[in-house]
């Protein structure tokens, strides 16, 4: 059980990797510019939807046009966000969570086995229920099992 937790959350940190990784800054000599789409200036970011999608804003609202890669592209990329570096900073320390509470692999490679084998050995008493605590934020995702519940 401790092992599929640690993948499920290894897979939801690597989904949230990817959305910090693309949370990057418009450059700052492009900010002002009119949007292509509906001709605001454009606010100095963007934020990275799924499937490849950029959102931009326009004098700080929120709601304000999705764009393609294509449409993106000219605006450029002035580094991370300091949101995403800290998104990033943050997925990097549950994954080393992760790695804690995780029981290490033990050799049970025998005499005549030809290939080195391993199995989980005994971690520690609290791994198991600091990753269900962990999971418990990603308790809606389709692949989040009812076990796991606190
Ligand atoms: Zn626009």
């Amino acid at each position: 059980m401790t092992s599929e937790l640690a993948t499920f959350l290894r897979d939801r940190y690597a989904e949230d990797k990817r959305r910090a990784e693309g949370s990057r800054k418009v450059r700052n000599d492009i900010s002002g510019r009119p949007c292509p789409r509906c001709g605001e200036p454009v606010d100095g970011w963007g934020s990275p939807l799924d499937s490849g999608v950029v959102r931009i804003t326009h004098g700080g609202y929120l709601d304000g046009c999705d764009l393609t890669e294509e449409e993106w592209a000219p605006f450029g990329d002035d580094g991370i966000t300091d949101e995403g570096a800290h998104a990033l900073a943050d997925v990097e320390m549950k994954l080393s969570l992760v790695g804690l509470c995780e029981p290490p692999l033990v050799e049970t490679t025998g005499p005549k086995d030809t290939e080195r084998q391993f199995m989980p050995g005994e971690g520690a008493p609290w791994g198991l229920p600091v990753l269900q605590r962990l999971a418990s934020l990603y308790a809606d995702h389709p692949d989040y099992r009812a076990e796991w519940r606190l």
